[in-house]
């Protein structure tokens, strides 16, 4: 406890003092610890959100932390007027894992889907030298905050309040072709889908989908653009998401774990996206791709081989699959599991906030998608110990 403050007064503090944009859970989360948070007081949760899907090597990770202190002794910031080598290093790491050919970091996963819609703007603009193209984006998507994220966000209840939003933008349904095909015209520059929907309630586009988008694109010079903030960096088994499937996009976001908490994102294209969109003049950052940020990205790659962590996680999510199977399979509340690898969905009939704030005084941190969706997304290095005592803690909490 520093300098003696209880949580309590801590939470007092906050909620005079930041804006009320987030109903938090009362708790004030101090340390970290592999798949462990303690809170201001001492107590020990085990975490299954990570952040919500950012902390993919746990907590307290040495080779990491070291790699950090020493980019911040060596130099944090510079400009992008300037080449910099984590910049040059990540890039080319970040090149290795997608197959993707241009990298352009940014500060955010919002940012990085801004960057995915100004990119797919002027591809169209090249194109035909109109300036009126539109993108087709999926109902219950969740692509971020920003004014461009969120007009491409499918809740109306984020929009509403703040239209207009950029404009163009058409929204079909995930895993129904026709509901894209019947809106696509000769304005279409882009589709943009999250390959696995998150924060909509953990929905993974099925793969007979994305092949036929795929081929409509082709056909049509459509980009095909996926948003893998949450879905990417190991998460599902894969490096990303869209590698199961044979098929590739023209565009691709990254963030949340790129970083494993160093605030970064990216957006990334395929050679013919870069020869056709954005150029010199057309885009920038003052923080993006800085130095630190950079030393981040370029040590979560290094580690994600190092400690096998994409082998981890496809073993690692059969148990948690099977775990929540048998866990939804004694609720008759429980609706349904889905999801993949270690991004995975409980649908409840009923609002699960109440579960959540009972798991959590037991010391396990869990987090919706929806009102009726638990969802999982722990530290990618979490052990099926630790799958045990979740399920545990979890059990007491719907038993009550
Ligand atoms: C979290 C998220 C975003 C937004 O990222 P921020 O870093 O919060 O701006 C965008 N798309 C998806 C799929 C996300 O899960």
């Amino acid at each position: 406890m520093e300098n003696g403050m209880s949580m309590q007064a801590y939470i007092e503090e906050a909620e005079r003092d930041l804006l009320h944009t987030y109903n938090r859970y009362q708790v004030v989360f101090d340390r970290g610890e592999g798949v462990y948070l303690y809170d201001t007081e001492g107590k020990k949760y085990l975490d299954f959100v990570a952040g919500i899907a950012v902390f993919a090597l746990g907590y307290g990770n040495q080779d990491y932390n070291s790699a950090l202190k020493e980019q911040i002794d060596r130099i944090i910031h510079t400009s992008n007027y300037y080449y910099n080598v984590p910049a040059i290093e990540a890039a080319r790491k970040l090149k290795k894992v997608s197959g993707m050919d241009r990298v352009f970091f940014t500060n955010s996963g919002a940012e990085a889907v801004e960057g995915a819609i100004k990119a797919a703007r002027k591809y169209g603009y090249l194109k035909d030298g109109c300036a009126d193209h539109e993108i087709i984006a999926m109902e219950h998507s969740f692509h971020g905050r920003t004014m461009g994220a969120l007009s491409v966000t499918g809740n109306p209840h984020y929009r509403e309040p703040f239209e207009p939003g950029i404009g163009n933008i058409r929204f079909a349904r995930l895993n129904d072709f026709e509901s894209v095909e019947a809106l696509v015209n000769e304005k279409t520059c882009a589709v943009l889908l999250e390959t696995v929907q998150g924060e909509g309630g953990i929905f993974p586009a099925e793969e007979e989908f994305l092949k036929k988008l795929r081929d409509l694109c082709d056909k049509k010079d459509i980009l095909l653009i996926l948003d893998e903030i949450q879905c990417g960096m190991g998460r599902t088994g894969f490096m990303f998401a869209w590698q199961k499937y044979g098929i590739k996009p023209d565009i691709m976001t990254t963030a949340k774990a790129l970083g494993c908490g160093v605030p970064v994102g990216a957006f990334l294209m395929t050679e013919k996206v870069g020869a056709h969109s954005l150029t010199a003049g057309d885009h920038g950052t003052t923080y993006g791709g800085n130095p630190l940020a950079c030393a981040a990205v370029s040590k979560v790659l290094d580690l994600f081989e190092e400690d096998h962590i994409i082998e981890h996680v496809r073993k690692t999510a059969v148990y948690l699959e099977r775990c929540l199977d048998e866990l939804a399979a004694r609720y008759d509340f429980i609706t349904e599991r889905r999801g993949a690898g270690l991004m995975q969905g409980l649908a409840f009939d009923r609002p699960v906030a109440g579960y959540i704030t009972k798991a959590l005084e037991n010391g396990l941190v869990l987090i919706n998608a929806g009102a009726n969706i638990i969802r999982f997304v722990p530290p990618l290095v979490i052990g099926e110990e630790d799958i045990d005592k979740m399920i545990e803690i979890l059990d007491g909490a719907l038993m009550q």
